[in-house]
Protein backbone atom coordinates (compact mmCIF):
# COMPACT_ATOMS: atom_id res chain seq x y z
CA UNK A 1 0.00 0.00 0.00
CA UNK A 2 2.23 2.50 -1.17
CA UNK A 3 -0.67 4.87 -2.01
CA UNK A 4 -0.98 7.47 0.32
CA UNK A 5 -3.25 10.46 0.31
CA UNK A 6 -1.61 13.49 2.02
CA UNK A 7 -4.64 15.83 2.48
CA UNK A 8 -6.36 12.51 3.84
CA UNK A 9 -3.56 12.06 6.17
CA UNK A 10 -3.18 15.59 7.52
CA UNK A 11 -6.59 15.62 8.69
CA UNK A 12 -7.09 12.05 10.19
CA UNK A 13 -3.67 12.39 11.80
CA UNK A 14 -2.63 9.50 10.03
CA UNK A 15 1.01 8.00 10.56
CA UNK A 16 3.10 4.88 9.86
CA UNK A 17 6.70 3.89 10.94
CA UNK A 18 7.91 0.89 8.47
CA UNK A 19 10.12 -0.11 6.18
CA UNK A 20 10.62 0.64 2.33
CA UNK A 21 13.06 -1.78 -0.12
CA UNK A 22 15.87 0.90 -1.72
CA UNK A 23 15.02 -1.25 -4.88
CA UNK A 24 11.89 0.72 -5.56
CA UNK A 25 13.57 3.76 -5.98
CA UNK A 26 15.26 4.17 -9.07
CA UNK A 27 16.34 7.50 -9.47
CA UNK A 28 18.37 6.99 -6.47
CA UNK A 29 19.65 3.83 -6.89
CA UNK A 30 21.12 4.71 -10.39
CA UNK A 31 23.20 7.06 -7.79
CA UNK A 32 24.43 4.10 -5.75
CA UNK A 33 26.91 1.70 -5.87
CA UNK A 34 24.12 -0.98 -4.44
CA UNK A 35 20.23 -0.90 -4.68
CA UNK A 36 20.47 -3.54 -1.38
CA UNK A 37 18.80 -2.09 1.99
CA UNK A 38 16.32 -0.88 3.47
CA UNK A 39 14.92 2.84 4.29
CA UNK A 40 13.38 3.20 7.64
CA UNK A 41 10.30 5.63 7.40
CA UNK A 42 8.50 7.18 10.06
CA UNK A 43 5.34 9.86 8.74
CA UNK A 44 2.61 11.83 10.67
CA UNK A 45 -0.44 13.41 9.11
CA UNK A 46 -1.67 16.82 11.50
CA UNK A 47 -2.74 20.22 11.05
CA UNK A 48 -1.16 23.12 12.13
CA UNK A 49 -2.90 26.32 13.37
CA UNK A 50 -4.76 27.76 10.70
CA UNK A 51 -5.71 25.00 9.25
CA UNK A 52 -2.45 24.05 7.55
CA UNK A 53 -2.13 20.10 6.94
CA UNK A 54 1.39 19.03 6.71
CA UNK A 55 3.34 16.06 6.91
CA UNK A 56 6.04 15.08 9.43
CA UNK A 57 8.77 12.09 9.87
CA UNK A 58 12.33 11.38 8.91
CA UNK A 59 13.79 8.76 6.25
CA UNK A 60 16.74 7.35 7.19
CA UNK A 61 18.65 4.67 5.18
CA UNK A 62 22.90 3.38 4.70
CA UNK A 63 23.98 3.14 0.79
CA UNK A 64 26.88 2.17 -1.01
CA UNK A 65 28.33 4.90 -1.98
CA UNK A 66 32.20 5.33 -3.77
CA UNK A 67 34.44 8.12 -2.62
CA UNK A 68 34.94 10.68 -5.09
CA UNK A 69 38.16 11.20 -3.63
CA UNK A 70 39.63 7.99 -3.20
CA UNK A 71 37.38 5.89 -5.09
CA UNK A 72 36.54 3.42 -2.95
CA UNK A 73 33.07 1.96 -2.01
CA UNK A 74 31.91 3.29 1.71
CA UNK A 75 29.03 3.28 3.14
CA UNK A 76 26.95 6.59 3.99
CA UNK A 77 24.23 7.16 6.29
CA UNK A 78 21.29 9.29 5.28
CA UNK A 79 19.31 11.19 7.37
CA UNK A 80 16.76 12.99 5.70
CA UNK A 81 14.02 15.32 7.76
CA UNK A 82 10.14 15.50 6.09
CA UNK A 83 8.89 18.59 6.92
CA UNK A 84 5.90 19.42 4.04
CA UNK A 85 3.21 21.78 4.01
CA UNK A 86 0.50 20.47 1.80
CA UNK A 87 -0.72 22.36 -0.64
CA UNK A 88 -3.53 22.13 -3.05
CA UNK A 89 -1.62 24.21 -5.88
CA UNK A 90 0.88 26.82 -6.27
CA UNK A 91 -1.38 29.54 -5.26
CA UNK A 92 -1.29 28.39 -1.56
CA UNK A 93 2.31 28.38 -1.49
CA UNK A 94 1.45 32.01 0.63
CA UNK A 95 -0.22 29.49 3.56
CA UNK A 96 3.05 27.45 3.65
CA UNK A 97 4.20 26.93 6.88
CA UNK A 98 7.82 28.33 8.26
CA UNK A 99 10.18 25.57 7.87
CA UNK A 100 8.35 23.52 5.83
CA UNK A 101 8.87 22.19 2.34
CA UNK A 102 5.99 22.83 -0.13
CA UNK A 103 4.59 19.36 -1.13
CA UNK A 104 1.69 19.79 -4.22
CA UNK A 105 -1.47 17.85 -4.28
CA UNK A 106 -4.98 18.01 -5.71
CA UNK A 107 -7.52 17.28 -2.97
CA UNK A 108 -8.46 13.33 -3.16
CA UNK A 109 -5.33 12.65 -5.11
CA UNK A 110 -3.07 10.24 -4.34
CA UNK A 111 0.62 9.82 -4.64
CA UNK A 112 3.25 7.36 -3.69
CA UNK A 113 5.02 7.21 -0.22
CA UNK A 114 7.68 5.53 -2.28
CA UNK A 115 8.45 8.73 -4.42
CA UNK A 116 8.09 11.38 -1.66
CA UNK A 117 10.89 9.43 0.53
CA UNK A 118 12.85 9.40 -2.80
CA UNK A 119 12.88 13.04 -3.55
CA UNK A 120 13.57 13.97 0.00
CA UNK A 121 16.61 11.04 0.09
CA UNK A 122 17.56 12.62 -3.50
CA UNK A 123 17.95 15.95 -1.60
CA UNK A 124 19.98 14.12 1.42
CA UNK A 125 22.56 12.82 -0.89
CA UNK A 126 25.55 14.80 -1.10
CA UNK A 127 26.32 15.63 -5.15
CA UNK A 128 30.05 14.31 -4.26
CA UNK A 129 30.20 12.02 -1.40
CA UNK A 130 33.86 11.42 -0.23
CA UNK A 131 35.11 9.76 3.69
CA UNK A 132 35.69 12.25 6.05
CA UNK A 133 38.95 14.10 6.37
CA UNK A 134 41.49 11.84 6.67
CA UNK A 135 39.70 8.88 6.57
CA UNK A 136 40.69 8.06 2.92
CA UNK A 137 43.12 5.29 1.78
CA UNK A 138 44.49 2.69 4.13
CA UNK A 139 42.63 3.26 7.61
CA UNK A 140 39.21 3.50 5.25
CA UNK A 141 39.76 -0.52 5.42
CA UNK A 142 37.51 -2.37 7.25
CA UNK A 143 38.47 -3.60 10.12
CA UNK A 144 38.09 -7.46 9.82
CA UNK A 145 40.84 -6.90 6.86
CA UNK A 146 43.15 -4.86 8.32
CA UNK A 147 44.82 -7.69 10.33
CA UNK A 148 48.64 -5.81 10.14
CA UNK A 149 48.80 -2.48 11.23
CA UNK A 150 48.69 0.67 9.59
CA UNK A 151 52.00 3.13 8.96
CA UNK A 152 50.26 5.66 8.82
CA UNK A 153 48.50 5.46 12.14
CA UNK A 154 51.89 6.02 13.54
CA UNK A 155 52.32 9.28 12.05
CA UNK A 156 49.08 10.69 12.68
CA UNK A 157 49.85 10.21 16.14
CA UNK A 158 52.44 12.26 16.12
CA UNK A 159 51.06 15.29 14.93
CA UNK A 160 50.80 17.88 17.10
CA UNK A 161 47.18 20.19 18.03
CA UNK A 162 47.30 23.44 17.68
CA UNK A 163 48.84 25.46 19.62
CA UNK A 164 47.18 26.77 22.35
CA UNK A 165 46.17 30.36 23.34
CA UNK A 166 46.50 31.32 19.04
CA UNK A 167 46.14 35.34 19.49
CA UNK A 168 44.07 37.62 17.32
CA UNK A 169 44.84 41.17 16.96
ZN1 LIG B 1 37.86 8.04 0.30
Amino acid sequence: MDAIDPHEWARTGRQTHGTLPLAGMERLRELLESGAGEVEVTLAGQVLAGGRPVLTGSASCEVAVRCRRCLEPFTLRLEAPIRLGVLRDDAELARLPDGYEPLICPVDQELSLTQLVEDELLLALPDHPHHADGACGPSAVPAQQAGKRQPFAALASLRKNDPPGGHHD
